[in-house]
């Protein structure tokens, strides 16, 4: 009985679970396959120094991270040493991947000082880039002042082929695919000058970087500090002592460093960022070129920045969008937010203006759309199971705390506010309410009427300042910044479902990928 009943069930589950994955896309995370990586260094901190920001943002990203000391780091203190040491500094180093995020970080049992590049060690490196089927290795440069770098950086090169090799380590099954092999970035110059193919922008998690340092007390407040002959310049209070850590471990970004962050982010953002990473490619390995960088970096986005104009008097909330405002407003067009292109069919093109005045953000959809329907009737009702607009502005710091709004095509208001995009408690975020929120939808075609062709439909959202953010004056709002992204939902013939300002290849509920939305000082000319 059990025997034929359980099969059945289970497959009924998994055609359950599938369904509901596929009508709830936009709320939960459709990732493709993680990306492995794996950070080797010499010593417990070298992989956090050169990839920490890095790896930080990977690992926020849902990717495997491991970090790989290939020694001990037994001989680097000037009153401890060896075993006690060592078992020290592994402690340290597994409290930087539990503040990091990473998924491991496993520390040899070689001696500090005094690592060769044998075939031993080449063989523990090949087995472990094969254990951890690893997309990218990141490997110091063999230039180094420190011999230990300089022969983890001869060691990991002569892995970069070996690694796909089967009758090497033949214990370890090789790698189909060879690795992207990625330097550190280091200041010497001879015989060759560090190259930044990559640089990626840590601005965002500098402070948990510095924290995950941090956790190295033995490296950075007693021996580094110590060679320094800066010893009694380190606080010895925990928060003070972090304070100092951010200040001297602060690098300034070199112009080549800048260079290839105006490539990979655009000039608007390169110029503001003051702390980054950057990777050179080795040419052993994999060769990657530029959509295989982002596929290998996914935090490498030109950022997205709309541009609010005030109006001097506030608008009429009808749906229409018949004034001046808007014909002067920046149309910024929605892309397919699974595949992040430009949508072709003019038939389901999209596009938002804003503009502001003392009071009020306004927003503006055009949706154009051949079959517009909408079922819903009451406020809060789950709109994005059929067709809507949405708009999700995050307006502190804090990145997992934001409001959504959705409109449908009848002028349902849907109003929540977000505290946990991965988690979300539907009804405990349907609470929030935008008191004085004004809508209007007004539509080229026919709601509901399935076997016509419509044209389009307008949405016109007028949304106080106040509501938002109740410490809100408007003397604040001259170049003003709040994070937002816009999205539309379609529910058709057509294979367009999700529309996105800022495309997010998955979850709607992404806070990193949010575009930014400036309020100018200047007024439009008349
Ligand atoms: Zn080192």
């Amino acid at each position: 009985m059990f025997a034929t009943t359980f099969p059945y069930r289970r497959i009924l589950y998994s055609l359950v679970s599938v369904l509901f994955l596929a009508l709830h896309l936009p709320r939960t995370i459709a990732q493709t396959e993680p990306l492995r990586i794996i950070v080797i260094g010499a010593h417990p901190d070298d992989c956090d120094l050169c990839a920490g920001g890095t790896a930080i943002q990977w690992a926020k990203m849902g990717h495997q991270v491991k970090f790989l000391s290939l020694t001990n780091g037994d001989a680097g203190h000037q009153t401890m040493g060896g075993g006690a040491l060592a078992k020290r500094r592994r402690a340290e180093a597994q409290e930087v991947a539990r503040r990091m995020g990473i998924a491991e970080y496993e520390v040899l049992d070689n001696h500090d000082g005094e690592l060769v590049p044998s075939l031993e060690v080449r063989l523990q490196v090949i087995r472990r880039i094969r254990r951890w089927k690893a997309d990218v290795v990141i490997l110091p440069r063999p230039n180094d002042y420190h011999p230990d770098h300089r022969n983890t950086g001869l060691v990991v090169q002569d892995a970069a082929y070996m690694v796909i090799v089967p009758n090497v380590a033949s214990d370890t099954p090789p790698l189909k695919k060879n690795p992207v092999f990625l330097y550190c970035q280091d200041r010497f110059q001879k015989p060759n000058p560090f190259e930044p193919d990559i640089a990626v922008n840590i601005d965002p998690i500098i402070d948990k970087k510095v924290d995950a340092l941090d956790a190295h007390e033995s490296q950075f407040y007693e021996w580094l500090p110590w060679t320094m002959g800066i010893l009694d310049q380190v606080p010895t209070d925990p928060v003070e002592r972090k304070k100092w850590l951010a200040k001297v471990r602060q690098r300034p970004i070199k112009e080549e460093v800048r260079s290839a962050l105006e490539k990979w982010y655009g000039e608007e953002l390169a110029a503001t960022v003051e702390n980054a990473e950057a990777f050179e490619i080795c040419e052993y390995g994999r060769q990657p070129d530029d959509g295989t960088i982002r596929q290998l970096f996914p935090m490498l986005r030109k950022p997205r920045i709309i541009r609010s104009k005030p109006v001097t008097k506030p608008l009429k909330i009808d749906g229409k969008l018949k004034e001046a405002a808007y014909s002067q407003a920046k149309k910024i067009y929605l892309k397919n937010s699974l595949t992040t292109e430009t949508v072709s069919d003019k038939a389901y093109q999209s596009y938002v203006q804003v503009c502001h005045d003392q009071n009020n953000l306004y927003i503006a959809f055009t949706c154009f759309d051949r079959d517009i329907h909408s079922s819903f009737t009451k406020r809060d009702e789950y709109l994005w199971k059929e067709e809507a607009v949405e708009v999700f502005i995050d307006t502190d710091q804090e990145p997992d705390n934001y409001v959504e709004i959705e409109v449908s095509p009848k002028n349902v208001l849907y109003d929540s506010y977000i505290v946990d995009p991965v988690n979300i408690d539907i009804e405990e975020t349907l609470k929030f309410n935008l008191n004085g929120i004004k809508t209007a939808v007004s539509v080229d075609g026919s709601v509901n009427q399935r076997n016509d062709e419509d044209v389009k439909w307008t949405v016109e959202i007028a949304l106080p300042f106040r509501e938002l953010k109740a410490d809100f004056s408007a003397d604040q709002l001259d170049n003003y910044q709040w994070k937002i992204n816009f999205y539309r939902i379609n529910q058709d013939q057509s294979p367009l479902k999700y529309l996105a300002w800022s495309p997010t290849q998955g979850s709607f509920h992404q806070p990193d990928k949010f575009g930014t939305i400036v309020f100018e000082k200047t007024l439009p000319k008349p």
